[in-house]
């Protein structure tokens, strides 16, 4: 099942990619394994996948070590200040900084580690009561300040558009991005750089390709339906 899922979604990438004119090489197809046992990563890894989306400290914890050093965690879910220093030298990428005070905690644990944890900026795009991330307005401002941290580098914007049936739907938001990216590299901020749009989930990953998205997350496109209920 997942060779093949892999397969119809990278076509659909491929696709996304033509119809764009963008290259193919310059998406980063992530692989949303939360909730899903590691045997079915080791399989997808098998199959090409070096990048997994977890958006829980505890199961890249506990997923982490069967892993060599080719693999890339990505921590895409909403992450507490008092968890970072778990994730902090096993993450390749935090898409989900969306405070002042959560990127001055990262950048204190990746000063500890000696390293420079690059980061993206969780934007609510649709400002949904239910989601994170800052809003439009809060968004340079708020860059402004974290891109003073010195063990942090920022670089680019990360999003969770409603759930939509059609993803045409969702179109508007992914340009509103964009043009966000487009509006901070103009600001010119040291330190930032608008390199990545994390965009686009099993729904509509092709439509957040034709805007723009270099980063698309794709869960149950890959793994199948999740399962809750065996898990916390
Ligand atoms: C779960 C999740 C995804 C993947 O969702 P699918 O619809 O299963 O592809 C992508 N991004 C985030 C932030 C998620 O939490």
């Amino acid at each position: 099942m997942i060779e093949q899922n892999l397969k119809d979604v990278t076509n659909i990438i491929e696709k996304a990619c033509n119809y764009s004119n963008r290259d193919f090489k310059d998406i980063t197809l992530i692989a949303v394994s939360k909730t899903k046992p590691v045997e079915m990563l080791q399989k997808a890894y098998k199959f090409g996948v070096r990048d997994f989306g977890e958006n829980k400290v505890q199961e890249i914890l506990e997923k982490y070590p069967y892993f060599s050093e080719d693999v890339r965690f990505h921590m895409i879910g909403h992450l507490q200040r008092n968890k970072v220093k778990y994730i902090i030298d096993k993450v390749a990428l935090i898409h989900s900084v969306d405070s002042f005070r959560l990127a001055e905690e990262i950048n204190k644990e990746a000063e500890k580690h000696q390293l420079i944890m690059p980061v993206l900026i969780q934007v609510n795009i649709a400002e949904e009561d239910t989601k994170y991330g800052l809003s439009l307005k809060e968004v340079i401002p708020e860059i402004k300040n974290i891109s003073k941290l010195s063990n942090i580098q920022i670089k680019g914007l990360m999003t969770v558009p409603p759930f939509v049936e059609n993803p045409e739907d969702n179109r508007k938001y992914f340009k509103r991005i964009k043009q966000l990216s487009v509006d901070i590299t103009n600001e010119n901020i040291d330190n930032v750089c608008m390199a990545i749009l994390s965009m686009g989930m099993t729904g509509d990953y092709g439509v957040a390709i034709e805007e723009g998205a270099t980063m698309v997350r794709v869960g149950t496109g890959i793994f199948g339906e999740r399962d809750y209920l065996n898990n916390k």
